[in-house]
């Protein structure tokens, strides 16, 4: 059963001449059915905008329309995507808003109404720079519940890491520290034209009203990226571009200072950030 009227994304792209752009991270996926279930990870959609990045000559965004988004806000950067994106318009009246901008500088608070969930087939190239954004707002719970994002597999594995796996670090942290996540789905290269090399995953988190443990976001991120950017060594001296006496800090949180940031919890992190910050002066 097609999801919708509109004609099949290869007729589509042919006749707006969509040839993918590398610089663009541009992987299409043409299957309407796997959109439609890529978009049923995202969850109830009835009463919910949904941003999208990247809709491209718009897979997902057909998948969101059809799975019953409230509405859809997608930024393409690209303008040779507008006119097919225009025919989606058409079809789902009044439910898709696209800009045609670069989603790294443009302000999409304005355009959307809560509750808002996130759904996206990310460019590679910008991906985790729009993910680090957006789980890093100056205040908490973010505008949006939920991110549905597909990534590289290994970026994925980032994100859903745990202390003493080698993907463990900073996106494990920053993604954990805020927001239950898991991988929900996998692809392979195949299902995207052009394939890529590698093979892909779908992420879901849903923002906690809550941290998960108490810290200061700023004393947090900085320790966390401070103790990352030199994973191999000890902490006792990672720290030491923060911290005026990191043994001292991690002594009295009971990490010991030989330690390495891939061996310590988001819990102990949490424990050294509400320390350190209680000794700033
Ligand atoms: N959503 C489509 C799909 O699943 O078939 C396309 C996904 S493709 C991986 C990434 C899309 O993001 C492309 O359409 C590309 O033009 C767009 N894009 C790349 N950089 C962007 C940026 N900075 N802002 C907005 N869109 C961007």
């Amino acid at each position: 059963m097609p999801i919708d009227p509109l004609p099949p994304l290869r007729e589509v792209i042919d006749r707006h001449d969509l040839r993918a752009k590398k610089s663009l991270g541009q992987n299409f996926l043409l299957d309407l059915n796997l959109t439609s279930k890529i978009a049923r990870q995202a969850g109830d959609l009835t009463d919910c905008d949904v941003l999208e990045i990247g809709p491209g000559p718009g897979g997902l965004t057909r998948g969101l329309l059809a799975e019953g988004a409230r509405r859809v806000l997608a930024v393409e950067k690209d303008p040779r995507c507008l006119a097919a994106l225009q025919e989606i318009e058409a079809a789902y009246p009044g439910r898709l808003t696209t800009l045609n901008a670069d989603a790294l500088s443009v302000d999409v608070t304005k355009h959307l109404t809560a509750p808002i969930k996130i759904a996206a087939n990310l460019p590679y190239n910008v991906g985790t720079e729009l993910l680090v954004r957006w789980l890093t707002p100056k205040e908490w719970p973010p505008f949006w519940d939920s991110l549905t994002l597909m990534f590289q597999k290994e970026v994925a594995q980032r994100i859903v890491a745990q202390p003493g796996d080698k993907h463990y670090g900073r996106l494990a942290i920053l993604a954990q520290w805020r927001c239950d996540a898991k991988i929900v789905m996998s692809l392979p290269p195949e299902a995207f034209t052009p394939a890529p090399k590698v093979h892909s995953a779908v992420v879901h988190l849903t923002a906690l009203q809550k941290p998960k443990f108490e810290a200061d976001a700023k004393t947090l991120q900085s320790l966390v990226a401070a103790a990352f950017n030199q994973r191999r060594k000890m902490l006792r001296s990672s720290l030491k571009s923060i911290l005026p006496d990191p043994e001292a800090a991690l002594t009295a949180v009971g990490i010991p200072p030989t330690a390495r940031a891939e061996e310590i919890s988001i819990e102990l992190f949490c424990a050294l950030a509400r320390h350190v910050k209680s000794t700033q002066v």
